[in-house]
């Protein structure tokens, strides 16, 4: 099955993509990951992009598109996919329809004061970039990394004017993509507001409802 998650930054596209993607063994695409990780690389795309993520603005439609189609080329997609923050726009949208067809729009619904909550909280390993938050999913040693023992860092577009910059951007980007799915038919909704734990089962009940 190939799936498109769609979500302000915070809802929880991620975590969630995580925990579907070991249960059904698809692949989960972050482009934002993919992206970070270039930059943290300094390759010719991290030092392109850079500057743009930092502050919480989007990387072009043609740079996103081409890192799509070449992921989505491997063979390890096969069983599947999770696209994580892509698409972001409605050329972005098009543009996949054309790289290969989706089965689901998941359109993850998440009021503003937890976004912000939740964003403003989030840790990243500065080594191996593993996700914790200071309320949710504290390390066992404040700001050292369980897994690495690397040194826990705000991600740069975790700072509050990048997030405020971040949500602005995903407002008037999202409206017509919602609706580019939904005109197809293959918008699913779901509530991103509960512990994860919750949401992960209420997509597991919609999405085999709708199977
Ligand atoms: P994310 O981890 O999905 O919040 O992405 C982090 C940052 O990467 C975003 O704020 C953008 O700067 C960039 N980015 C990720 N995916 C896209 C996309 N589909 N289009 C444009 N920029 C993107």
């Amino acid at each position: 099955m190939r799936f498109v998650f769609l979500g302000p930054p915070g809802a929880g596209k991620g975590t969630l993509a995580g925990e579907i993607s070991g249960r059904c063994g698809v692949v989960h695409i972050s482009t934002g990951g993919i992206l970070r990780a270039a930059i943290q690389k300094q390759t010719a795309l991290g030092k392109k992009v850079q500057k743009v993520v930092e502050v919480g603005g989007l990387v072009d439609d043609q740079t996103v598109t081409e890192l799509v189609r070449e992921r989505v080329s491997h063979e390890d997609v096969v069983s599947g996919f999770i696209l994580d923050g892509f698409p972001r726009t409605v050329t972005q949208a098009r543009c996949l329809e054309d790289i290969v067809p989706i089965d689901y729009a998941v359109s993850i619904v998440v009021p503003d004061d937890v976004l912000v909550a939740r964003l403003t909280g989030r840790r990243v390993c500065s080594a191996c970039g593993s996700s914790y938050h200071v309320l949710f999913a504290q390390p066992k040693r404040e700001g050292v990394c369980d897994r690495c023992r690397g040194v826990l860092v705000v991600r740069e577009d975790d700072k509050m004017s990048a997030i405020l910059q971040r949500l602005t951007a995903y407002r008037a980007q999202a409206e017509p993509i919602v609706h580019f799915y939904s005109e197809r038919e293959k918008l699913v909704s779901l509530n991103g507001a509960p512990p994860i734990s919750d949401v992960v089962l209420e997509f597991q009940e919609r999405f085999a409802q709708s199977r």
